[in-house]
Parts: C-alpha cells; sequence; structure tokens
C-alpha cells in the first residue's frame, strides 16, 4: 500500500514520515494539507485500513453545494502523515512547505452510502472506494458535515469532491480566507519562512462563555474600582495604569471607529491608529487606552491634550507626527460572530493575542502577575499606577467592577464642578476657584472643598463653560459659609489630585489636574477614602 510512497522519497533527506502501516485509534480520522508544492493545492487524506487515502484538490474543498472540486487520487501515504508539517526541501518530491490545514475524524455517512447498516465503517469505505463512490462526514475545524467524493470513471485517478447540503453548507464563505493552521497557527508562508509555531489558533466560536451575536453599535466599557493600595492574589495579572484617553475600538472590517467612554466618536483625531486597526474582513471590539508617549516613552496626558482639541484635518495629520499616540489593547469582548463577553479573561488575552498585531500605534498592554512589585515599577517610572484583574472574570459592560481593581500611585480622584468665587486682581476677569462636590452613596451632594491650579487658556475655557451652567442656588446639601459664590449645575467633571481626605470628607491642598469630557457626571463615584 505504500511502496508507490516510498519510492518516491528519500528519507535521508525529507522529514515526512517513513513508509509504515499505521494503527487505528479510537474514531477513523482526516487531514487536509495546504500543500505550496509547483502548485499550490490541498491534499484531503482519509484514514482506512492503517493509511491515508489520498487527493490532490488543486482549487481546495468549497462549502457551496454547487461546486464540484477536481480532487486528484495520489499515492496512499502511511498514517503519521496527518501530523506532518513544514518544509520539504527542494529536489524531492513534492518540494514546498505544507501545513495541516485542518484535521479531526470522519465516519461514512449512512444516509448518502448504499447498504448502510454494517457497523464496520473501514468495511463500508473500503465498499464505497472500489465503487468509486464514498460519501463522509468529517469533523474538523473548519470542515463539517457530509461530503461526497464520486470518481470520474473507472480507469481515471480523477475525482470529484463536494459538499452535501446541510447546515455546514454555505454560498458565501470563502474557505480559501482561512489561510492557517489548525495545529500551529501558522499560515504556509510563515512555515516556509521558518517561522515557529506560536499557540495554537482558539477558535472564539467554541470557547467557554461565547456566544452568536451580533457586532455592537455602541459600547460602555468595564469600569474599575479604586482601592487604596496594591495587593498579591492568585489567578490576578496586574496591568500598568496608563494616563490617556479609554477608547473602544469597534473593527467592522475596512470600517473602524474609536469611541469614548461616554459615547463620542474619536476616530477622525487618530488616524494613525485607524489605519493600524483595519483589518480586512474580521468584526472585533477592542477596549484599550489612546496614550501619547512623551520622550522617554511615557504617556503624558498633557501631550495628549494638545492635540484632543484640534479638528482639521492637516492640524491632526501634523499632530500625527508631532505628538504620536499609541492605542494599548487590553481586551477584546467580539471578534467573527462571537460576543465574548461571558468568557474568562485568560481565555480573551489569548484571543486578544491572536487577533491584534503589534504595530507602531496599536500595541497589547503587558500584564505582571506580582502585584505589589509592578505597582511599585510602574510608579517609579512616572506611570499612575496599576489595575489588577481577575482571569477568571468575565466583561462586564458598563459596570464599575470589584474584578477589575485600580491602585493609584498619586491620589486623584473626579469631583463635580458645583460653582467658583469670583477672582481677584489678575483673575478678575475669570474666577478665583473652584467649588468640588461628589456624589454620597445616598445620592446626596456633599462639598469637599476648593480647588485651585490652573493656567491661563484653563482659566478662561473653564470660566466659560461655567458660566454657561450658572444657576442662582447651590447644588449642594451642605454648601460652604462663603461669599461670593457663583453657583453653577453640577455636569463638569474636574480630575483633583491632594493630599489626603479627611474624616469629615474634606480634601486637604486639592489642586486641579484636568477635565475630564470623556466621564459624564452620572459615573462620579465615591472618593475612595469615603466609599468604605
Ligand atoms: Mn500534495
Amino acid at each position: 500500500m505504500l511502496e508507490e510512497y516510498e519510492k518516491k522519497r528519500n528519507f535521508q533527506l525529507t522529514a515526512e514520515p517513513g513508509a509504515e502501516i499505521g494503527k487505528r485509534q479510537g474514531p477513523l480520522r482526516f487531514v487536509v494539507q495546504k500543500h505550496a508544492a509547483r502548485r499550490l493545492h490541498y491534499d484531503l487524506r482519509l484514514e482506512l485500513d492503517g493509511v491515508l487515502l489520498s487527493w490532490a484538490v488543486p482549487k481546495g474543498p468549497s462549502l457551496n453545494i454547487k461546486d464540484k472540486r477536481l480532487a486528484v487520487q495520489t499515492e496512499d501515504h502511511p498514517l503519521d502523515y496527518q501530523f506532518f508539517e513544514g518544509v520539504i526541501p527542494g529536489g524531492q518530491y513534492g518540494a514546498g512547505s505544507m501545513i495541516i490545514w485542518d484535521g479531526g475524524t470522519y465516519s461514512p455517512d449512512w444516509n448518502h452510502v448504499r447498504n448502510p447498516g454494517s457497523k464496520d465503517e473501514e468495511s463500508q469505505i473500503r465498499k464505497a472506494l472500489a465503487e468509486g463512490k464514498i460519501t463522509f462526514i468529517l469533523r474538523g475545524e473548519k470542515l463539517r458535515g457530509s461530503w461526497t467524493l464520486v470518481r470520474l470513471n473507472k480507469s481515471s485517478k480523477d475525482w470529484l469532491l463536494r459538499k452535501n447540503s446541510d447546515e455546514h453548507a454555505s454560498d458565501s464563505e470563502d474557505l480559501a480566507e482561512l489561510t492557517r493552521s489548525v495545529v500551529s497557527g501558522r499560515t504556509i508562508e510563515e512555515v516556509r519562512e521558518g517561522k515557529s509555531a506560536a499557540a495554537p489558533i482558539v477558535n472564539p466560536a467554541n470557547v467557554e462563555g461565547a456566544r452568536h451575536g451580533r457586532l455592537p453599535k455602541t459600547y460602555s466599557p468595564m469600569l474599575t474600582t479604586l482601592v487604596p493600595k496594591p495587593f498579591n492574589n492568585t489567578g490576578w495579572v496586574y496591568e500598568p495604569k496608563m494616563d490617556g484617553i479609554r477608547a473602544i475600538a469597534r473593527i467592522d472590517g475596512d470600517r473602524v471607529q474609536l469611541l469614548s467612554r461616554n459615547g463620542l466618536d474619536l476616530s477622525a483625531q487618530y488616524p494613525a491608529v485607524i489605519a493600524d486597526l483595519s483589518s480586512g474582513n474580521t468584526k472585533l471590539l477592542l477596549d484599550g487606552e489612546i496614550v501619547a508617549l512623551d520622550e522617554q516613552g511615557r504617556p503624558s496626558f498633557q501631550l495628549l491634550q494638545q492635540r484632543s482639541g484640534l479638528s482639521k484635518r492637516e492640524d491632526i495629520a501634523r499632530a500625527d507626527e508631532r505628538i504620536p499616540v499609541v492605542y494599548y489593547v487590553f481586551d477584546i469582548m467580539f471578534a467573527d460572530q462571537t460576543n465574548l463577553e461571558g468568557v474568562i479573561l485568560r481565555t480573551r488575552k489569548a484571543l486578544l493575542a491572536q487577533f491584534v498585531s503589534v504595530t507602531e500605534n496599536v500595541r497589547p498592554v503587558a500584564d505582571f502577575d506580582d502585584g505589589i512589585l509592578s505597582f511599585e515599577v510602574c510608579v517609579k517610572n512616572g506611570l499612575e499606577g496599576i489595575v489588577a484583574k481577575n482571569l477568571n472574570s468575565i466583561y462586564e459592560p458598563g459596570k464599575r467592577s470589584k474584578s477589575w481593581c485600580k491602585v493609584k500611585g498619586v491620589h486623584s480622584a473626579e469631583f463635580l464642578i458645583c460653582g467658583y468665587t469670583k477672582g481677584t486682581g489678575a483673575r478678575g476677569e475669570t474666577f478665583g476657584s473652584l467649588l468640588l462636590g461628589y456624589r454620597a452613596g445616598s445620592g446626596d451632594l456633599l462639598y469637599a472643598g476648593v480647588g485651585t491650579g490652573f493656567d491661563r487658556t484653563t482659566l478662561q475655557s473653564l470660566k466659560n463653560l461655567m458660566e454657561a451652567r450658572k444657576r442662582k442656588t447651590s447644588p449642594l446639601v451642605n454648601p460652604p459659609r462663603q461669599k461670593d459664590v457663583q453657583w453653577v449645575r453640577p455636569q463638569l467633571v474636574a480630575e483633583v489630585k491632594y493630599a489626603e481626605i479627611t474624616k469629615s470628607g474634606m480634601l486637604r491642598t486639592p489642586v486641579f489636574l484636568r477635565l475630564r469630557t470623556d466621564i459624564s457626571p452620572d459615573q462620579v463615584e465615591q472618593p475612595p477614602a469615603l466609599a468604605g
């Protein structure tokens, strides 16, 4: 059975398996190898009697029941050939690279085979082979359901391969677009270039917790809970916290959008990131942070702010040169046709690595397994802090979850601007300081202190925003006794740095950092020292 196979090869030179008859182990196996020999083709092989019956299919299998693909029967191959992936050296028979494109188990399709009833699958196949018509069911990753091979005429080596009508048939899916090995994740080009095998490719539809779904149009990202200090928990990972703008990437083939936390479309602002995220025909929903890096490679919110207000195309193009940004990706919530929110983070991270490639403007966020150490290193290197994540947690859109905990190196938190004091001297035209408040657990808006620390541009733009929100009465339930206060509707969110929060809930030495237009007023959390 394997004489021809053996005669064609020099086993001193090729790494293909020797001509040994194998032994059946459990269900019958099949394999489809994609083979870039003189001509690219797919080799379909079916196990029978310890060897692999083989057909070379030049155009490859098709899921369309109308397609009949020529399949030229070739010499039987040893059973171990199903595990062969690699390069057949030049000068050897079939020289070129080969990947295991699909594989799994198969059996005769009892409904389509004449004389069903015999329980011996191999004798069914043997008989069908002699008669020139084999109908079988494939259980692979790419190929599933019922297929038929029909010999054109008795003396010919030419057969036709076609898909039979069932739920796995499709007239729109193109199998040629699936280019990777089911064993190593490599394409045939990567095998030729000698790229080592990556982690096995996971089909998102098959992971636990995945469900079929549509790519959402809008999205609220999962939120973190602020905790006072770093910790080490088994089964958790720790990511550096980047000081930038949280953004959801919605990729629908060539249509790519970056959406802010509150649903604003940021796409026009970051064309370089958009270009790097365009991926052809995949549908993806990613979570990450848009970050501008300073000369030392540290995230700088100040730099990012310099370009986030730009609207003219040429200004933005210039900013992409002068202040390049990186989209740091840390999660994946949707891939292909599959919603991944119910999948645990450990698996989502594996899928993220599989679907997102590193480019100049898109990079995955690193993670570490020591929370206390990584916090120290991050803060020392000028990062904001870390985010600790439970690897066994699901993605909860729009929720502030205890499965994601942020720890900050500098105390800062968001407060609502409730009013301002009149300015004096040089500040007569603008204002003096901000009256800050926060929403208590009861829903009451409580006073937290006054904030200062503005540069000239901030003073004027803040003044304009506050003027548009003037109101006569205090929105605070416990307003301070202070003269010359102009109250405003509590709609502006300020991030404020401070030394500590006193027991009575007042900020000590608060300094205004920035306005958070990416956070809506009802998303402002209670400051951590008071959250209990
Ligand atoms: Mn071949």
